[in-house]
This record gives structure tokens, sequence and C-alpha cells, in this order.
């Protein structure tokens, strides 16, 4: 039987142009082709999980525009239980404004918008989907206090509770506490440890910051070198998987979901770890948020042949 999840965080529709640079600021210039891709962290990381063999129940909010119910019925074709996304038809669902250049730089700004309705009595409407699951997903493009009570309702019923901390931005010692599981890139530590992150010492420095912090497992995903694995047992850097990369959004998604999904089937945390690389290499090898993310069949024939 496949392992519940549930996941709490953000929808967002990507409007993704490719241009052949950055413009300037005052500037407009003639891009290439456009795309509207479903996005938002949360949603990424809920179909990430559910491809991968997760049983995904995702928690959010979308507005009453047209583009809501397009990212419901995506999360429907990727078999994630959508009944604790609320409609607030007063809101504009998420929208995220990605401009991709022809070297694979990107610029982002994400409008949040019904994505900032969601609120602590919606953690209290689905507390029974997260008190049956085996794991907890978190980001941080929602309210900070429905995180919080998120992982308070997780920790109360036994739930390990995973937090990506992306975008990076500074958390309480509060919302710590509650975390199993940490998941920063390498910006994310830099902000959270005051850090550098610029070389692999420095690196293990700045993830023993953070499981001095209390945190029993911090994972620094670091793109093209893999992830490190800190934990009681020590540092643990594991190898990405050798790609050709073509558009990395969603990698640290794929990764998310792919190690909840290993977690919950109580797999060890290394091998956990090698799953989120296969999934994140596999991500960064298509245009995209939710069009790159892997399935689990993918993933397992990666994990083979390496
Ligand atoms: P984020 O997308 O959050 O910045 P990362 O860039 O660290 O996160 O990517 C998450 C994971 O995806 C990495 O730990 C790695 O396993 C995989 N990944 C990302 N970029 C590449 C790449 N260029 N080649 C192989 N694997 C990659």
């Amino acid at each position: 039987m496949s392992e519940t999840i549930t996941v709490v965080g953000s929808l967002n529709m990507d409007l993704v142009v490719l241009s052949p640079r950055i413009p300037k600021p005052g500037e407009t210039i003639i891009g290439f082709e456009w795309h509207t891709i479903p996005g938002g962290k949360g949603a990424n990381q809920a179909v990430a999980a559910s491809r991968l063999g997760g049983q995904v129940s995702m928690v959010g909010r979308v507005g009453g525009d047209a583009f809501a119910q397009e990212l419901l019925d995506n999360l429907a074709a990727s078999g994630v239980d959508y009944s604790h996304v609320t409609r607030d038809p007063e809101s504009a669902t998420g929208v995220a404004l990605i401009t991709v250049d022809d070297k694979g730089e990107n610029t982002i700004v994400v409008a949040s918008g019904a994505n900032k309705q969601l609120l602590p009595q919606d953690i209290e409407a689905a507390e029974g989907a997260i008190a049956a699951s085996k794991t907890l997903l978190l980001q941080l493009e929602s309210p900070l206090e429905t995180v919080m009570h998120a992982a308070q309702v997780a920790q109360a019923h036994g739930v390990t509770v995973v937090l990506n901390p992306a975008p990076a931005r500074q958390l309480p010692v509060e919302l710590l506490s509650l975390v199993d599981v940490l998941v920063p890139n390498e910006s994310e530590t830099a902000l959270l440890t005051g850090l550098p992150v610029n070389s692999l010492g420095a690196i293990e420095s700045a993830a023993g910051a953070l499981l001095d912090k209390g945190i029993g497992t911090v994972i620094l995903t670091l793109g093209a070198q893999g992830a490190l694995l800190a934990d009681a047992k020590g540092f643990n850097l594991i190898p990405a998987f050798k790609v050709d990369p073509v558009d990395t959004t969603a990698a640290g998604d794929a990764f998310m979901g792919a190690f909840g999904v290993a977690l919950a089937e109580a797999k060890p945390a290394a091998e956990a770890v090698r799953w989120g690389n296969a999934a994140g290499a596999l991500a960064a090898m298509k245009l995209g948020a939710q069009t790159s993310l892997p399935y689990r069949e993918e993933v397992e024939t990666l994990l083979e042949i390496g």
C-alpha cells in the first residue's frame, strides 16, 4: 500500500517566457515562446510525491479565476487529493512571472494572491488528513503562522515534519523546534546560518550549525553536487546523478517529493536522499515545474543504472 503524505503550501500558475536574455529595468525585449505551467512549491511537491507513488493530500488555496480550475485539474491528473484546497472567490490565484534566458538563468516574481489567505483554520479543517499521514511536507510560500500551525498539528499526531525553507527567510526557533528534517539549498543555508557555503568544509560547518539548533536531520541540497545528509551519525555527501540540465526549476521540489515518499516508506535517510537526487536530476532535464516532475519508474531506472 502506498504511504500517505500531506503537503501544506502554495499553488501558482507559472507564466514562463523564454528570452534571449534577462531585460534590464525599463527595457523591453522580444522573447521567444511562452508557456503557462502549473507550479507553486507546495503543488510541485505534492505532484512529485504522488507521481513517485505516495498517496498525497494537498492543503492550499486558489482564487476564483480560470487558473484555479487548471491547477486543480492538474493535481487530479497526477492523483493528488485536493479536497483540502479551498477556492477563494475574492482572490486571484497565485501567479509566478518567470523569464528564462538562453543560458537557463531565470528571474521570478511571485504574486501570491490566494496563497496568502491560507490560514490556521485551513489546517484545523485538514487535521484528519495530516493526522493520517506518515509525513508532512512544508515550504515558506504560505503565511508563517499557518506553516507553524501545520507543524504543531503534525507533531501532536506523531507525523514526521519535513520543512523546505524556501523562499529563504529567517525562521523563529519555535518553528525549527517542530521540524524533524530541514531541507535547505545553498542560499537558504547561508541565510539561515549567516555562514559561507563556498567549500565542502564550510558546507559541513553550516549544516552543523543547523543541527546545533536542535533539528535532528539536515539535508543541504547542492545542485549538481548532490546533497549533504547531516545527522547524529555525522556528514554524508551523496553525489548527484550526472545529467545535462535544461532547466533546474522545481529540482528542489522534485527532491522534496521523492525524499518524502522514500521516508514515508521507511527507507533509511541516505537512501531517501538518493531518491531525492534522482528525482532532482530528472526534473533538471526538462523545462518547467510540474511538466518536469518524474514518475516512479523513471526514478527507479536512474537509481539502478546510476
Ligand atoms: P533548488 O532547486 O531548491 O535550488 P538544488 O538546485 O540544490 O535545489 O537542486 C535540488 C536537487 O536536484 C539537488 O540536490 C540534486 O540532487 C538535483 N539537481 C539539481 N540540479 C542538478 C544538476 N544540474 N545535475 C544533477 N542533479 C541536479
